[in-house]
């Protein structure tokens, strides 16, 4: 699970998270939706320890891995999270198990132990006959899941995801929103979701968090915002046509 309580996230003298609270039950899948600034990927970050938070207390499971206030910063790769990012951020001079690989390494896992972790990720992702290959040597479907089996290598306790269809051409977004899908729900895991597209996020979601402003405007279940929007702002968001 995930828990954020009062997170705040200035850039100088620009606030652009301001104070929010979220829970994400294990097992749940939560959309950060809202319009280009909103804050939603510097959330994103903020849980992932790729920004450093100002303000508030973030825990993973019953872990706190941010609370300035109280001079707590866990680093990232000591968070029990799995990340995909919109440009997948695959090296194109490591092989597939390099890659997949590379986040235990760098946790100091054994060698064995990481094989083994590799080997267990490619198998869910059904690309384990192709661990040897280069990037270059895969089509976009193969790369991303190669990003898919790094993000859930060593089972993590949490899944964030910033965009992950949006450079993807429409039969590959298809493809990639039910692979993400699948493996959520086989491995069980709280997961947040950031995305601009309400349809995504309604269609993909548990439950739906609409930023506007560094603010959460409202959080419910996908047919709740849908049907009783808080205000024009989530009305004219969640309802747009896509
Ligand atoms: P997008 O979908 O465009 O990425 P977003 O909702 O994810 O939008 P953020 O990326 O979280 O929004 O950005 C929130 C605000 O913080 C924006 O006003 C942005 O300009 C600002 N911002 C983000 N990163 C930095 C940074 N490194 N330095 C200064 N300001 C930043």
């Amino acid at each position: 699970s995930i828990s954020i309580e009062n997170l705040t996230k200035r850039y100088g003298a620009l606030t652009v998270v301001h104070g929010i609270s979220f829970t994400v039950a294990k097992g749940e899948f939560m959309s950060l939706l809202g319009p280009s600034g909103c804050g939603k990927t510097t959330t994103l970050r903020c849980i992932a320890g790729l920004e450093d938070a100002d303000g508030g207390v973030i825990r993973i499971g019953e872990g706190i891995v941010s609370a300035p206030e109280q001079g707590v910063v866990v680093p990232v790769h000591e968070r029990q999270i799995g990340m995909v990012f919109q440009s997948y951020a695959i090296w194109p001079h490591m092989t597939v198990a390099g890659n997949v690989g590379f986040p235990l390494a760098i946790r100091k896992v054994s060698a064995a132990d990481v094989e083994k972790q590799v080997d267990e990720a490619l198998e869910i992702v059904g690309m384990r006959h192709l661990r040897e290959r280069h990037p270059s040597q895969l089509s976009g479907g193969q790369q991303q899941r190669v990003a898919l089996a790094r993000a859930i290598v060593g089972r993590p306790q949490v899944l964030l995801f910033d965009e992950p269809l949006s450079n993807l051409d429409a039969k590959l977004r298809e493809g990639t929103r039910a692979e993400i899908k699948r493996l959520q729900r086989e491995l069980d895991v709280a997961t947040v979701y950031v995305t601009h597209d309400q349809e995504e996020a309604l269609s993909m979601s548990d439950r739906v968090i609409v930023m506007d402003g560094g603010r959460i405007t409202q959080a419910g279940v996908p047919k709740e915002l849908y049907r009783r929007p808080a205000n024009r702002f989530v009305a004219d968001f969640v309802g747009r046509a896509s």
